[in-house]
């Protein structure tokens, strides 16, 4: 089975980059929800969220928040506030089976959301 993001990963699909390392990289959303859209995703394949291994991967997980919090600092949205989302299966509005966390910002953000 293909996988965008496992493409963008080996450099087989072009993304927009801010941040990349062995475990995890964050990519600038192809249709942004906000002024500020980025993807932190880990290279590790999981379809969602729902499959991760949880003792093997926490470590994984924790790393992607503190991702994000970097780059949200590093995108100047941290001292505004941002929203981190984490999407999954059908009903939570899940499109790419591959987890992923959304980090948005630039503006105020509503709730309950859609
Ligand atoms: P979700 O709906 O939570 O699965 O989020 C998937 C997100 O990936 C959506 O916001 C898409 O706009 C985004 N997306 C899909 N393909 C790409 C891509 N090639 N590069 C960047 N973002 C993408």
């Amino acid at each position: 089975m293909s996988c965008i993001f496992c493409d963008i990963s080996e450099g087989k699909a072009a993304a927009d980059f801010i941040f990349k390392d062995g475990d995890v990289f964050a990519i600038r959303d192809v249709h942004p929800a906000a002024p500020t859209h980025i993807l932190i995703i880990p290279r590790k394949h999981v379809a969602s969220l729902a499959e991760m291994e949880w003792v093997a991967d926490t470590n994984l997980v924790s790393k992607m928040v503190a991702t994000a919090v970097d780059v949200a600092r590093k995108v100047s949205i941290s001292e505004r506030g941002y929203r981190l989302v984490w999407n999954c299966r059908a009903d939570g509005g899940q499109t790419v089976s591959h987890i992923h966390l959304h980090l948005l910002g630039g503006r105020q953000m509503k709730w309950p959301p859609g």
